[in-house]
């Protein structure tokens, strides 16, 4: 392992040490008062069935060809429509399509900016260190990733990790739109200053919008630091895990657990 690598690793374990240790002093001192109890993934009806007349189907994409995904009544089939798109010019640059990935029922939606290399050619959103940090926050606040559904604005990779272009956005949110319309979570945790911005159409800054409760698509949202950021500013680690706090006492309280 490079003196780099070990650095890194270094830096990931005191980050997570020191969150164990100030959860673990928070519940000595004031007792559970973040409600830290699994809530169970309500059981939701089953979803409408697909429409399968191949006749009506047909006409349907003959008239809007680029538009039938928003029929699309599962996120696996809304999945299947969408992989391919070429909406805008990143189509043609990424590696691999990051569409999501969770669970399909999530009460919770996490979401960030974009993919980045590691998530560009493994397919999935947050993979890597950031990726391995951000399970550990939501552990933290007793969640798990597979309980959960994890995805950004855009489902492909900018060029050199660069900010997203608002032509892109336009093209692309639409679907971020429509997976949280499938999913319908109770909250969203937004990650980084850059998604936080793009999805509340603000100039604000981070520090700004972190703290307070938004709305997205009438869903109750968080914004707290990319996982990425705390990697490279350890500074940011003690207010990210007053956030995520913050949004599981919200989500509790949503969810009626308090
Ligand atoms: S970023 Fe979004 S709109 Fe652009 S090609 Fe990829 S999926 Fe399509």
């Amino acid at each position: 392992m490079s003196p780099d690598t070990e650095k890194q690793h270094n830096e990931i374990d005191a980050l997570l040490g020191d969150l164990i240790t100030f959860y673990t002093q928070e519940q000595l001192s004031a007792g559970d008062i973040f409600h830290p109890v699994r809530v169970p993934v309500e059981t939701r009806p089953p979803a409408a069935a697909e429409e399968t007349d191949p006749v009506e189907l047909n006409a349907k994409k003959a008239a809007r060809p680029d538009e039938v995904w928003r029929d699309a009544k599962t996120i696996q089939s809304f999945h299947e429509q969408i992989c391919s798109c070429q909406k805008c010019p990143l189509g043609r640059t990424r590696t691999k399509f990051v569409f999501g990935t969770g669970n399909p029922q999530a009460k919770v939606m996490v979401i960030g900016e974009a993919p980045g290399a590691d998530e560009d050619a493994q397919g999935e959103p947050f993979v890597g260190r950031a990726g391995q940090l951000l399970n550990k926050i939501l552990e933290a606040i007793h969640f798990k990733r597979e309980e959960v559904f994890i995805c950004n604005i855009l489902k492909c990779r900018p060029p050199n990790n660069r900010d997203p272009l608002p032509e892109e956005v336009d093209q692309c949110e639409p679907y971020l739109r429509k997976q949280i319309a499938l999913i319908n979570p109770a909250a969203i945790l937004c990650v980084g200053r850059i998604a936080g911005q793009t999805l509340l159409k603000t100039t604000r800054t981070l520090g700004e919008l972190r703290g307070n409760v938004h709305s997205y698509e009438n869903i109750p949202m968080m914004i707290t630091y990319h996982p990425a950021a705390l990697l490279r500013n350890p500074n940011w680690k003690r207010p990210t895990w007053e956030d995520v706090q913050q949004f599981r006492a919200l989500y509790d309280k949503l969810t009626g657990t308090q």
